[in-house]
């Protein structure tokens, strides 16, 4: 029987594209490698690691301000096994529900590698090397992406991770170094630390989370500082000599110079994502890839290849499950002859720490070098009622709106519960809003969302509570 369209890969692009085409009244299959659907995101990536974050601060918050507010326990103690059951829990439940989803969807699944054997032809081998080939019209590529490597560091995932090995790590590491400044870095880098890691971050680049507005990321560094995670910047881990009972790593100045051994317990390569395009035939059906080995589309998600389409971490833009989604939905809609679109300046970024940090749009360094005139409405959270009295207030809210018309071009948040905040920002966004509509829309009181407000009418210097 042949399909209308088969997705390879069932992350969150690629599940939730297969589900918008069956909505759409498409034949539709999906192809999954892995015994689990979800992809990276549910099986390795976003689901375990908040889980792990969310348990990490209770943990931390048991410890640390349960006694300010009158609350008193002991001191807490950690049983690592059953919070790693906890994340598996919710991994399980998460990824069930993929399935129900797909099945509900009368989406047909595949268990196997997937491989383009020509356009409209998918072979399916399954793990115990049978094959099967599939006669589809559309096919979608969303097999998402793959840890990136340090040459000449080899992962074991048990002394030298990827983020898959740092979220089942079977006991708190003493001395863990994190090679890597990112999202990824920061946020299992403060999981361990808050758990009992003496924790090492160790960036090339001077500063941490490259593209983030640089005010923000300085002030998060501090806040991270604060917390006990300390930072090499301008600095690179050449080597990790793995013979001894310790980790010893060779760490040198960014610009080349002495080495320097650093010794950890564990050590985290978390210096980023590379697109996964391993075994799909590409080569063969003259599917083009960029000089990064992403995988080329136009504006509709076609790549070279008439009936063949991508998205996801495997094509170019931020590597997000929610950009991966909102893709997935979009190529579904362009299959069905619908008009599919996905506004890429408005995608938000999300840090889960604590304090989270999120922003949207346009960084003020972004702003400079394409030379746009800007004003900037900035309010701290040491001045909203709700932070203070709930003793959360590290972080501001900063908006960044075009000098001429007012329209807001980015919002960055670090703070308490950013990652909700952004949402306002983003349908703000998205309906072309100026900073005045949002600091003349009435927000909630005590909120933090009041910080948001009060942020956009600082961009004209009126804010009340500063
Ligand atoms: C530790 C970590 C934390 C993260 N946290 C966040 C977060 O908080 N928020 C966020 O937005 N993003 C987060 N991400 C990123 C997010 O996971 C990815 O952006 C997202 O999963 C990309 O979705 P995708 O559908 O493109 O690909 P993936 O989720 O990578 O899915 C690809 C799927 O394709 C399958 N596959 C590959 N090749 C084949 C083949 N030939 N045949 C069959 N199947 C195949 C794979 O097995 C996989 O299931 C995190 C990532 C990591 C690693």
């Amino acid at each position: 029987m042949a399909y209308d369209l088969i997705v390879i890969g069932s992350g969150p692009g690629g599940y939730v594209c297969a589900i918008r085409a069956a909505q759409l009244g498409m034949k539709t299959a999906v192809v999954e490698k892995w015994a689990t659907f979800g992809g990276t995101c549910l099986n390795v990536g976003c689901i375990p690691s908040k889980a792990l974050l969310h348990a990490s601060e209770l943990y931390e918050e048991a410890g640390h301000d349960f006694g300010k507010m009158g609350i008193r326990v002991g001191a807490p103690a950690l049983d690592l096994a059953a919070m790693m059951k906890f994340k598996d829990e919710g991994v399980d439940g998460n990824v069930k529900g993929v399935a129900f989803l797909l099945k509900k969807n009368k989406v047909d699944a595949f268990q196997g590698v997937g491989r383009i054997a020509a356009p409209g032809r998918i072979q399916v081998t399954s793990a115990d090397g049978r094959t099967e080939t599939v006669e589809t019209k559309n096919v979608v590529i969303a097999t998402g992406s793959d840890v990136a490597r340090l040459r000449g560091i080899e992962i074991d995932e048990k002394r030298v991770v990827s983020s898959t090995g740092a979220l089942v790590l079977p006991k708190v590491p003493a001395k863990l170094l994190v090679v890597g400044a990112g999202v990824i870095g920061l946020e299992l880098g403060s999981v361990w630390r808050r758990l009992g890691s003496q924790v090492l971050v160790v960036e090339f680049l001077d500063r941490i989370l490259p593209g983030m507005d640089l005010d923000v990321a300085r002030s998060f560094q501090r806040l991270l500082q604060k917390q006990g995670v300390a930072f090499r910047l301008s600095s690179k881990v050449t080597a990790i000599d793995t013979s001894g009972a310790t980790l010893k790593a060779s760490v040198e100045p960014a610009a080349g110079g002495t080495a320097e051994s650093v010794e950890a317990d564990v050590a985290l390569i978390a210096i980023g994502r590379v697109p996964y395009t391993e075994g799909l035939g590409l080569d063969g059906v003259g599917v083009k890839l960029d000089d990064r080995k992403r995988v080329v589309v136009d504006a509709h998600f076609a790549t070279s290849v008439p009936g063949i389409y991508a998205i996801g971490d495997v094509i170019a833009g931020p590597m997000l499950a929610h950009k991966a989604e909102d893709e997935g939905v979009a190529a579904a809609e362009i299959i069905a002859g619908r008009a599919g679109h996905v506004n890429t300046d408005v995608i938000p970024n999300v840090i889960y720490t604590f304090p989270e940090v999120a922003s949207i749009g346009k960084s003020e360094e972004e702003l400079k070098a394409a030379g746009i005139a800007y004003n900037t409405g900035k309010f701290p959270f040491t001045a909203n009622g709700r932070a203070k009295v709930n003793m959360q207030t590290d972080g501001f809210v900063k908006i960044l709106a075009d000098a001429r018309t007012d329209r807001v071009l980015g919002v960055h948040i670090l703070g308490p519960d950013a990652g909700n905040m952004i949402a306002e920002a983003a349908i703000a966004m998205e309906f072309g809003a100026s900073s005045e509509d949002i600091a003349r829309t009435c927000h909630a009181h005590p909120t933090l969302t009041e910080a948001v407000k009060e942020a956009a009418m600082a961009v004209e210097k009126r804010s009340i509570h500063m």
